[in-house]
C-alpha cells in the first residue's frame, strides 16, 4: 500500500479519524479530497488547517463522488447505505475504515525492526474501552510498549505510522462499524466480550452486527478469545476462517474448563496457557485485584488476560497490570454521597446491556434513564431490574418507551417523567431523583440510552449530572 502516492483517495467525514487519515495520505505524496455534508464553523476551521497542508476539503456535500477517485476512505459511523459509497459501488471504487488503511500501511514507516507490531484485538457490544486499557495495563507491566489504541480515540493510524516510538504490540479496541470496513484485517488474536442489540440502526439487523462483529476473529493466527456466557460469541470463532494451530479460548466467571480462563475461590485462574506441565491452573491474580469488581468487569479481566497470554505474557504481569488499572470517568463513578444516598454516574451506558450490567450491581435504585433509545426495547432490563427499583426519572427524546416497560413490568415503581429534553434537565432529574431516595439508596445515572438528543456526548451528560450531584450537596450544606 505504499503505492498510494499520486492516487486520488476520498476521505470521508472531517473528525478525528478522517483528519488523520487525511494528513497521513497527503504526506504519503496521494491527491487527498476530504468530504463532509456539515458545513460548520468547526468544520471550515478543520478543513482550513487541513488545506495548508496540501488537502481539498469540500464541504456541505457529503454524496457525491469526486471526479477522479481511486479509493474512499471512510470514517467509522458513514452507514454503508450512503449516496457516497452507492456512487462508489456504482464506479467500482474500492471503500476502506480507518483501520482498512491502518491495516495496511502498518510497518511501512520505520522498517526499522522489521516486523510490524502484532494487533491483539477486542471488539463487543459493551466493555471494550475497559479491556483494552486492561490490556495495555497488563502488556506495559510486562515491559512492552503497547498503546491502547483505535475506536478508544487514538487513530491507528498515527500510531502505525509513529517512527519515532514504534510500539511492541498494539491494543485495539474496533468498533462494528470499523470491523465492517476492515476486510483485510488479520489480528493475532481477537475477542468478543459481547453481543447484545446496539447500533441495529446502522447495520439493519442483529445478523448483519454479528457478522461484523465477527470478523474480528478472521484470520486470527494465536488465540480467538469467546465469552463461555454468550453463546453467540463461540459461535462466531467457529464460524471463523483462522490461521492454522489457532486456538480458541473462552473465558468464564465460574470454574474453567481446559481451555478456558476462569475464577476460582475468588482467584483468577488460567487453563488455557499453562507452561507448566505439572499444573492444572496458572494463578493470575485476584478478584480484589480488579477494579471495580463487579462481574462484568471481572469479565473483562478475564478477556484482557486471556488476550495477553495469548501473546506469551506472564502470569505476574496480568496482576500487575490490573492492580496498576483504573477506570475511566463516566463508568459507574461514585460522584458523592449526599443525606446519606450515593450518585453514581454511569453515563457511558449507552444501551440497555450496559445499564443492565450497573443496574445489578445495586441494590435499591433510584434510576435516572433515558436519552436516544437507538432502536432499542427496555422490557427485558425493566423486567430483570424491577425487584431493585426504588423509583424512576425519566428524560430525553424516547423516555416514553421506557415508561411503557416500567408501567408493564414494574407499577409499582414511582416514576417522574420530567417531559425535558434540555440540557438543564439533569439538574432537575437529579433533584426528582434525590426526593425519592431514602437513606442508603443509590441515585443510578445509567441511561441506558445514547446522549445526542440533549448533550454532545455521553462525556457532557456525566458531566452535567457530576455537576448537579455537586450543587446538590452545596444547597445541602447551605441549608444545614
Ligand atoms: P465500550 O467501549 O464497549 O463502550 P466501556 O468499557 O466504555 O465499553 O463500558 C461501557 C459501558 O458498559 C459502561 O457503562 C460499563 O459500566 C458497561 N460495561 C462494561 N463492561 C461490560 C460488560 N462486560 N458487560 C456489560 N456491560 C459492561
Amino acid at each position: 500500500a505504499g503505492d498510494l502516492a499520486g492516487r486520488h483517495v476520498t476521505v470521508a467525514g472531517l473528525g478525528v479519524s478522517g483528519r488523520s487519515a487525511a494528513l497521513a495520505l497527503a504526506r504519503m505524496g496521494a491527491g487527498v479530497t476530504v468530504v463532509d455534508g456539515g458545513d460548520s464553523d468547526t468544520h471550515r476551521e478543520h478543513a482550513e488547517r487541513l488545506r495548508k497542508e496540501g488537502v481539498t476539503a469540500r464541504l456541505g456535500d457529503a454524496g457525491t463522488l469526486p471526479e477522479g477517485t481511486d479509493l474512499i476512505v471512510t470514517s467509522p459511523g458513514w452507514k454503508p447505505e450512503s449516496p457516497l459509497f452507492r456512487a462508489a459501488r456504482a464506479a467500482d471504487v474500492p471503500v476502506w475504515g480507518d483501520v482498512e488503511l491502518a491495516w495496511r500501511l502498518r510497518g511501512t514507516a520505520s522498517g526499522s525492526t522489521g516486523a510490524p507490531a502484532p494487533w491483539l484485538a477486542v471488539t463487543g457490544t459493551n466493555g471494550k474501552t475497559t479491556t483494552v486499557q486492561m490490556l495495555s495495563a497488563i502488556l506495559r507491566a510486562a515491559g512492552l510498549r503497547a498503546p491502547a489504541v483505535g475506536n478508544i480515540g487514538t487513530p491507528l493510524i498515527d500510531v502505525v505510522l509513529d517512527e519515532q516510538e514504534p510500539p511492541d504490540v498494539l491494543a485495539v479496541e474496533l468498533s462494528s462499524y470499523q470491523l465492517h470496513w476492515a476486510p483485510s484485517l488479520r489480528a493475532h488474536s481477537g475477542a468478543v466480550l459481547n453481543l447484545a442489540p446496539d447500533h441495529l440502526d446502522w447495520h439493519g439487523s442483529m445478523e448483519a452486527y454479528a457478522a461484523d462483529k465477527g470478523r474480528i476473529y478472521e484470520g486470527n493466527q494465536v488465540a480467538c478469545v469467546y465469552n463461555c456466557a454468550d453463546p453467540a460469541t463461540e459461535r462466531l470463532v467457529r464460524e471463523a476462517d483462522v490461521e492454522e494451530g489457532c486456538r480458541a479460548i473462552g473465558f468464564t466467571l465460574g470454574t474453567p474448563g481446559p481451555s478456558e480462563l476462569g475464577v476460582v475461590d475468588g482467584i483468577l485462574v488460567d487453563r488455557a496457557f499453562v507452561e507448566d506441565r505439572q499444573r492444572q491452573a496458572q494463578e493470575l491474580a485476584e478478584v480484589g485485584d480488579v477494579t471495580p469488581a463487579a462481574p462484568h468487569n471481572i469479565a473483562n479481566a478475564l478477556a484482557a488476560a486471556a488476550l495477553a497470554r495469548a501473546y506469551g505474557v506472564p502470569p505476574s504481569a496480568v496482576r500487575d497490570g490490573l492492580r496498576a488499572f483504573s477506570p475511566d470517568a463516566h463508568r459507574i463513578a461514585h460522584v458523592a454521597d449526599v443525606g446519606g444516598v450515593a450518585y453514581v454516574n454511569d453515563s457511558k451506558a449507552t444501551n440497555t446491556h450496559a445499564a443492565q450490567a450497573s443496574l445489578a450491581a445495586y441494590e435499591s435504585i433510584v434510576w435516572i434513564a433515558g436519552g436516544l433509545a437507538k432502536g432499542a426495547t427496555f422490557d427485558e432490563l425493566v423486567r430483570t431490574s424491577a425487584s431493585r427499583l426504588r423509583g424512576a426519572v425519566l428524560i430525553g427524546a424516547d423516555r416514553a418507551l421506557i415508561a411503557e416497560a416500567l408501567a408493564r413490568h414494574a407499577p409499582d415503581v414511582p416514576v417522574v417523567d420530567l417531559a425535558r429534553t434540555d440540557t438543564g434537565a439533569m439538574t432537575a432529574a437529579v433533584h426528582e431523583a434525590s426526593r425519592l431516595a431514602r437513606t442508603g439508596d443509590t441515585v443510578l445515572m445509567a441511561p441506558a440510552c445514547a446522549s445526542m438528543d440533549m448533550f454532545v456526548n455521553y462525556n457532557a451528560r456525566g458531566d452535567a449530572f457530576a455537576e448537579a450531584v455537586r450543587e446538590l450537596a452545596a444547597g445541602r450544606a447551605d441549608n444545614v
